[in-house]
């Protein structure tokens, strides 16, 4: 999992769990107390209504105690009786519909509206005869359909029981106090008698026409307990009902709350609860999103820098803080740029090493070639001499048994056989100094005899030594050698053996008609002395191979022009051993020239 995602995950448990739990714990307070202050608000304003009903009906009976006690005089009840009680009903606003007073017997003999009967059975009658006043169970009226009671009170002369005052009272106006219970839209709010009849209900046609005491409130309040409670009403709906016991009436007063309704607060709550947590985990999403972009930021730009050094593209990391992770990239960069120091300084020192390598090898290789060129020299060698001494030998065999065979030979011929014979001893004589003068100077066991000497002098004698050949091949010589040229510190054998070298190549490669041209000159590091012939010239590549050991640039001037490729690499040697070099510039077709530098002496 990348580190984001961790601290992202980190965060959300680290604050998640526990805000979760604080607004579940603080939701479930809430709801508590809630529902703690809705019970006691419906409980409070039962029982402020009952404590009204109370009120409202302790008012009634101390009218009707009051007139019956004051008014009544039973046997003549005067016209202004009745006006007073005109005036009284007037006063109190549809509470009385009706007063009457009755003899022993239950015969009304007064009423305010005329009406006549007798009511002996009657309970509330019975009771106030027998001196106590009296309430009757709610009844519906026959005029108006309304709830109504009657309160009985004994009308007394003298002490004595004379008869009974009632008053008919609507019970409307009581109802409109009982009706400001707040028990929401979908609330009830009801009396019950004893018997667990509804004797009052917003909705008349239930009045004393449903019983309900199945209803736990019913059940509870029927047995005279005051409380609230949470249970399914009558209608089958969950409710909170709070019930009063009224104790003077056996009435008991219940109002109902939808539990929904009622709690509504606590659902509100909980919504907003749920609101704020989404909002609160949005906001540590938001703030871990941003911490950990901040943390992992950095972080990633040491990957990059970590992977850039890998593949050799590595670019110093901004420093973006100072704390911790500042540091370490800090750290990283400076390690990141010795690291890559060091790996400069290693490719440096392979390259060096691989050049090294390079001219190790290529030295190898010459070397190989040279050994490859010496293999060959040797085989050459041995085709040479077995040629080369093999050739004279048979033809002075021949020549020799040819002057043992024939005692008559003229001497003419005799001395002409001889005269062969002795040539191809100087030959193989030439031939085998010079093998050894090379051997010596390759061995570096050429000891020179260094004198002072001019070059002119060396000149000359090389020029007697051709000048017969010259002839012959008519070429021209010249010797341009001036006499006042400084004398050289060398060799004077040696030096004569170089200059006739270079003379008979030019002589060889010279074609009849052209010329030669020896002259040295002098200038202030030595004496230069320079071959220029005519001749034939040689090719570009093959110059430099001239000077190597039997090599013949035409392997077959051999048989025409004598030599065995030995010449030149005999006065390279002889040249090198008085300290400098041999020099060639050619031609082809036009001519060569060879010089070589000596210090004077
Ligand atoms: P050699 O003359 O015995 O063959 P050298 O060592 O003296 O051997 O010369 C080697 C070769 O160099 C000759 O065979 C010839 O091909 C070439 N060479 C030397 N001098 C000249 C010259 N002056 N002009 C043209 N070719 C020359």
């Amino acid at each position: 999992m990348r580190l984001r995602s961790e601290l992202i995950i980190f965060f959300l448990i680290i604050s998640v769990v526990p805000l979760s739990a604080v607004v579940y714990i603080s939701y479930e307070y809430s709801k508590l107390a809630i529902r703690e202050s809705v019970m006691s608000n419906l409980l409070g304003a039962t029982d402020n209504t009952g404590n009204v009903i109370d009120n409202w009906m302790d008012t009634r009976k101390d009218d009707i105690r009051v007139i019956s006690q004051s008014r009544v005089s039973l046997t003549t009840e005067k016209e202004n009786f009745k006006e007073f009680l005109g005036t009284f009903e007037r006063e109190h606003r549809g509470v009385y519909r009706e007063f009457y007073t009755l003899d022993l017997d239950g015969n009304i003999i007064f009423s305010n509206i005329y009406r006549t009967g007798n009511e002996r059975t009657e309970n509330y009658f019975i009771e106030a005869s027998k001196g106590k006043i009296s309430v009757s169970d709610v009844y519906k009226s026959n005029t108006t359909d309304a709830p109504e009671i009657i309160i009985t009170n004994p009308v007394r002369k003298n002490g004595e029981i004379v008869g009974v005052f009632a008053a008919r009272i609507s019970l409307e106006n009581l109802y409109r106090i009982i009706e400001q219970i707040d028990i929401g839209k979908s609330g009830e709010v009801f009396i019950v008698n004893q018997k667990g009849d509804i004797i009052f209900h917003e909705n008349q046609s239930l009045i004393l026409l449903n019983n309900i005491n199945n209803n736990f409130a019913v059940r509870e309040v029927t047995y005279e307990k005051n409380g609230i409670n949470e249970y399914v009403s009558y209608k089958g709906e969950n409710v909170l009902g709070s019930y009063y016991w009224l104790p003077l009436y056996r009435w008991g007063l219940i109002a109902e709350k939808n539990i929904d309704e009622a709690y509504a607060g606590a659902l509100i709550l909980g919504r907003v609860m749920v609101e704020i947590s989404i909002l609160a985990v949005m906001g540590v999403i938001f703030l871990a999103l941003v911490v950990s972009s901040n943390i992992t930021r950095p972080v990633k730009s040491l990957e990059e820098g970590a992977l850039g050094m890998l593949s050799g593209n590595f670019k110093a990391i901004p420093v973006s803080s100072g704390n911790e992770i500042g540091r370490l990239t800090e750290i990283f960069n400076s390690t990141a740029s010795e690291l890559l120091d060091i790996r400069k300084k290693l490719e440096m020192k392979i390259d060096v090493a691989n050049k090294d390598l390079e001219i190790k090898n290529k030295e190898l290789t010459a070397a190989n070639e040279e050994l490859k060129k010496l293999d060959e020299l040797k085989s050459d060698f041995l085709s040479l001499v077995s040629h080369e001494l093999k050739t004279p030998l048979s033809s002075m065999k021949i020549s020799a048994e040819y002057l043992e065979s024939d005692a008559n030979i003229v001497p003419a011929d005799r001395k002409e056989i001889l005269q062969i014979i002795l040539r191809n001893i100087d030959r193989q004589t030439r031939l085998i100094n010079d093998i050894l003068d090379l051997s010596k100077i390759e061995a570096g066991k050429t000891e020179l005899k260094l004198d002072i000497i001019g070059i002119r002098k060396i000149a000359d004698a090389s020029f007697e030594n051709i000048k017969q050949v010259a002839l012959k091949k008519d070429i021209s010589i010249i010797i341009d050698v001036p006499d006042n040229l400084s004398p050289v510190m060398a060799d004077m054998e040696k030096l004569i053996i170089v200059v006739n070298n270079l003379f008979e190549n030019a002589l060889k490669f010279t074609p009849a008609g052209g010329s030669i041209i020896l002259s040295a000159k002098e200038d202030a590091d030595g004496i230069e002395v320079n071959m220029k012939d005519t001749g034939i010239g040689i090719e570009k590549e093959k110059l430099e191979k001239i000077f190597d050991k039997f090599y013949q640039v035409d392997s077959s001037s051999r048989r025409k022009t004598g030599g065995c490729g030995l010449g030149l690499s005999i006065s390279s040697g002889i040249i090198r051993a008085h300290g400098s070099i041999i020099q060639v510039e050619s031609e082809p077709g036009k001519g060569s020239t060879f010089s070589f530098k000596l210090k004077k002496g």
